[in-house]
C-alpha cells in the first residue's frame, strides 16, 4: 500500500517543525556548552525534539568531555550509542551520573598524536624511540597483512584475517581504518580510549586517509607529518627495506607521491634529518 499523500499544506507544516526541532537541538547544545544548561536537567525534558537527540552527541557538548570521553562513558555504562534522550532508563542513568562524575573529576586525558608520513619515511623508528617514555602510549594497529619475518603478533601489529578485519569493523571496533597497499589497517578504539582516559599521550603511526578520519573525528588531535629530506633518499630507504616484493614496494612510491602532498593538512610538519632530532620535536609537540 502506497504511503498517503500529504497535502501542501501538511508538507509545509511538517517542514516548518523539523526547522523547530532542529534549532531547539542546537540552543540545548549551546546552553550545555555554556555551562547556563545541567547536563541531567535534560532528561526531564517533555520536549519532543530533545527526547530524540542522541545521548552521545548531547555528551559531548559538555565542556570537557569530547569525542573519546563520551564514547568512553557510553561504553562503561553499557549504553549503545543509538541511544536517545528519551530511551535512557532510570538505573542507566544513574550508572550514567556516576560516569559522568568520574570523569569530570579524572586528570585531563591525554594528547592524541597522529604521526603520519609516506611508507619508509622512519615512522616507525620515530615511534619506537616513544616505547620507553611512560608519558607516551603507542598504539598497536590491527591489520591483514603477513606478518614479515622480525614482527610479533601483539606488539608490532594484532595479524588479522579479511574475515576478521571485517567483523571488527561491522561491530564499530575501530577509530579509524583504510587500505593500503593490498591490505587493510585500523586503530582498535577502545584500547586508545582507555589510554588517553588514563592521561597517556597516545601515539597512532597511520596513513594518510586514517590521520583524516582521525581529524574528521576528534577535533583535538594533533597531526604530525614526517617528511623525508628528499624524495631520493625515501625511494633508496623503500628498495633497500627489502621487506616487499617488487610490487608493493612500487605500490608505497606511488603512494608516497600522493602522501607528500598533503603535509599541508597536518597540524606540523618533521623533516626526518635525524631520528634523535625528530623525536625530540616529537616530545616538544605532546608536552606543551
Ligand atoms: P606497513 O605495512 O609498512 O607496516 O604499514 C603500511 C602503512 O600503513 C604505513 O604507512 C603505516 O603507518 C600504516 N598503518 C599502520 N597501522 C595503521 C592503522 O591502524 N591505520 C591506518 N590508517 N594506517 C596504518
Amino acid at each position: 500500500m502506497l504511503p498517503p499523500r500529504l497535502s501542501r499544506r501538511s508538507r509545509r507544516k511538517a517542514g516548518q517543525k523539523a526547522v523547530l526541532a532542529r534549532q531547539e537541538r542546537a540552543r540545548v547544545k549551546e546552553e550545555i556548552a555554556s555551562g547556563e544548561k545541567f547536563f541531567f536537567e535534560l532528561f526531564a525534558d517533555e520536549r519532543k525534539s530533545i527526547k530524540r537527540m542522541k545521548l552521545v552527541d548531547l555528551l559531548q557538548s559538555v565542556p570537557g568531555i569530547g569525542r573519546i570521553r563520551a564514547d568512553l562513558i557510553m561504553d562503561r555504562a553499557e549504553i549503545s550509542s543509538s541511544r536517545r534522550i528519551g530511551g535512557v532508563g532510570k538505573r542507566q542513568l544513574e550508572i550514567l551520573r556516576q560516569e559522568f562524575l568520574l570523569a569530570k573529576n579524572s586528570p585531563r586525558n591525554g594528547k592524541l598524536l597522529v604521526v603520519s608520513g609516506p611508507s619508509g619515511v622512519g615512522k616507525s623508528t620515530l615511534t619506537n624511540r616513544l616505547r620507553d617514555d611512560d608519558r607516551f602510549w603507542i598504539s598497536v594497529s590491527a591489520t591483514t597483512r603477513s606478518k614479515r619475518i622480525g614482527e610479533k603478533d601483539g606488539v608490532d601489529y594484532h595479524f588479522v584475517s579479511d574475515k576478521e578485519f571485517d567483523q571488527m569493523i561491522e561491530k564499530n571496533e575501530f577509530l579509524e581504518w583504510a587500505n593500503f597497499a593490498g591490505a587493510k589497517y585500523g586503530t582498535p578504539r577502545k584500547a586508545v580510549d582507555k589510554a588517553l582516559a588514563s592521561g597517556k599521550n597516545v601515539v597512532l603511526e597511520i596513513e594518510l586517509n586514517g590521520a583524516r578520519q582521525v581529524r574528521k573525528n576528534s577535533k583535538d588531535a594533533v597531526l604530525i607529518f614526517i617528511e623525508p629530506p628528499t624524495w631520493e633518499e625515501l625511494k633508496s630507504r623503500l628498495e633497500k627495506r627489502g621487506t616487499e616484493s617488487e610490487d608493493s614496494t612500487q605500490t608505497r612510491l606511488d603512494r608516497a607521491k600522493e602522501e607528500l602532498s598533503a603535509a599541508s593538512e597536518f597540524d606540523h610538519v618533521i623533516v626526518n634529518h635525524q631520528v634523535a632530532d625528530s623525536v625530540a620535536q616529537l616530545v616538544s609537540l605532546a608536552i606543551r
